[in-house]
């Protein structure tokens, strides 16, 4: 140490939900603590990730859902969709989110000394930070919580190409769009776009779009994209450079020795998430990264350096709030107390706000046959009162179970709602709950979440369970 006696026990690095809960943690135990932020408080969840994607994705739905109110004897002429007042909603909905959160609150309420918008810190050495406005900060303990960043491309052209953040630039709808990478962001914006007008193209290296998913979900929502006009490419190459074009940019790839090119307006590049510690000058502080860039944490969240620790997006973990929120419990546990608790496994459902919806929680089929005897049922969107009710009868329910345990291991979703119905099978496999119970549980008809009961008690009779009562419900 250059300075004599730090400031403060701990300083926390980003105030994204990891950095946040990692203060108030910390503050919580009793130490005295400062969080910094380049940005604004919240990080890129409220200000440029799940918040503003997900008002731009209701958008979309009320587009669908305008067109489809013919079939109820409402007319309405075509919507049309005015996209700088609907980036001004997003605005407000953030503005709106941001005023309504306690976390603000209670940072304050604890005594954290919070420096938001305080430009990039770097670190100077492995107690002391520097911004660029030349803040210096120094602490005993650092938990790292700088959160991610778009994976570019590294190709001639690449910086043609845009990211999902750009959305908040444009000042029109794209008439045409090429959007690379099917992941969970690449579909989420190929969705959106395809639904406000634009000519969707999305193409994806692997062989089937979202991967992490169960591969029928993968399937059914790569269909219904197609149905919706879009072009998905699965399988498609290697991109070998971008150009500028007259009425936009050009992607040049290869498949098989065969050169092929593909035009639109804008480019979106959705190719992955890294770290984002490009300009944190870790080196001067020890911390060290892992092969694919993250920083190497051990289970305790601890880096390579013993009084610095590290969560969220930063670690390469499950990148999703939930999980960013529990890994910075337990290393602000850690960083207060010494290293005593490890972050566990735990039930993660995960859904996007696609059209068609499609959520998850637990295994996909495939993982679970590696290691269960399993039975699998499925229930189509068709086969039940809301979804008819509604006209969204097109998705199903998968829920996948222990044959020997009758434990529910899994569940997988695509319709309406399926973000909202994988939470209630993500309390039912953290309460262990076994699937006989699920079935002879008596959810409100008609609801969304009744799918559940009528795959629970499908997936009982296959396990030749008696849930006689189950079929007296409204959705057996
Ligand atoms: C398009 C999109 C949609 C998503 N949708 C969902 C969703 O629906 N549900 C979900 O759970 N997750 C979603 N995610 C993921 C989720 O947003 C992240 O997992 C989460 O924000 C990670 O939190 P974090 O605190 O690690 O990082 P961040 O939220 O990225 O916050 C990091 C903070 O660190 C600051 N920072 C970075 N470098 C420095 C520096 N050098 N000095 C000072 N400050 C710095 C940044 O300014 C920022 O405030 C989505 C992500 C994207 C991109």
């Amino acid at each position: 140490m250059t300075f004599g006696r730090p400031v403060f026990d701990v300083l926390v690095v980003g105030a994204g939900p990891a950095g946040v809960l990692a203060a108030l943690r910390a503050a919580d135990l009793g130490a005295k603590t400062a969080l910094i932020t380049r940005d604004e408080f919240g990080g890129m969840a409220a200000n440029d990730g799940p918040v503003p994607v997900r008002t731009l994705a209701h958008a979309a739905r009320l587009l669908r859902d305008a067109r489809q109110v013919g079939r109820y004897g409402i007319a309405l002429s075509e919507p049309v969709l005015d996209y700088a007042r609907l980036l001004g909603r997003v605005r407000e909905v953030v503005d709106d989110v941001r005023a309504h959160s306690t976390l603000r609150e209670h940072v304050d309420r604890l005594g954290v000394t919070l420096y938001e918008r305080a430009s990039a810190a770097r670190f100077v050495d492995a107690h002391t930070i520097e911004t660029e406005r030349g803040l210096r900060l120094q602490a005993d303990k650092i938990i790292l919580c700088p959160g991610g960043t778009s994976r570019r491309l590294a190709v001639p052209g690449a910086e043609l190409t845009a990211t999902h953040s750009d959305a908040w630039s444009l000042t029109a709808v794209p008439p045409s769009m090429l959007v690379v990478g099917g992941g969970a962001t690449g579909v989420q914006v190929a969705s959106i776009f395809r639904a406000f007008g634009s000519r969707v193209e999305l193409y994806q290296a692997g062989p089937r779009i979202l991967a992490n998913e169960d591969e029928d979900v993968s399937m059914a929502v790569a269909t219904a994209l197609r149905e919706s006009g879009m072009v998905v490419q699965e399988d498609f190459g290697t991109i070998e450079s971008f150009e500028k074009t007259p009425d936009g940019v050009r992607m040049h790839f290869v498949k098989e020795g065969v050169r092929h090119q593909a035009d639109a307006a804008l480019a979106v590049v959705a190719v992955g998430w890294m770290a984002d510690i490009a300009g944190l000058n870790l080196k001067s502080a020890g911390v060290e990264t892992d092969s694919r860039g993250y920083v190497r944490v051990d289970a305790y969240l601890r880096t390579s350096v013993p009084h610095m620790f590290a969560a969220g997006d930063v670690t390469g973990h499950p990148m999703l709030v939930p999980e960013a929120i529990q890994d910075a419990f337990v290393a602000a546990t850690n960083v207060v107390r010494g290293a005593s608790t490890t972050r566990g496994s735990h039930v993660s459902p995960i859904g996007s706000f696609t059209d068609p919806e499609y959520a998850q929680v637990g295994l996909t089929g495939a993982q679970a046959r590696k290691t269960h005897d399993v039975v699998v049922a499925v229930v189509r969107f068709d086969e039940t009162t809301r979804t008819i009710i509604d006209g969204q009868t097109a998705g199903f329910c998968k829920l996948i179970v222990d044959r020997a345990t009758a434990t529910i291991l899994g569940c997988h979703v695509v319709g309406e709602q399926a973000a909202e119905i994988v939470q209630v099978v993500a309390i039912a496999i953290a309460g262990g709950l076994r699937v006989d119970a699920l079935a002879q549980v008596p959810l409100s008809f008609p609801t969304y979440a009744g799918i559940l009961g009528r795959a629970a008690y499908r997936a009982s009779e296959q396990l030749h369970l008696d849930v006689g009562r189950r079929v007296y419900q409204g959705e057996a």
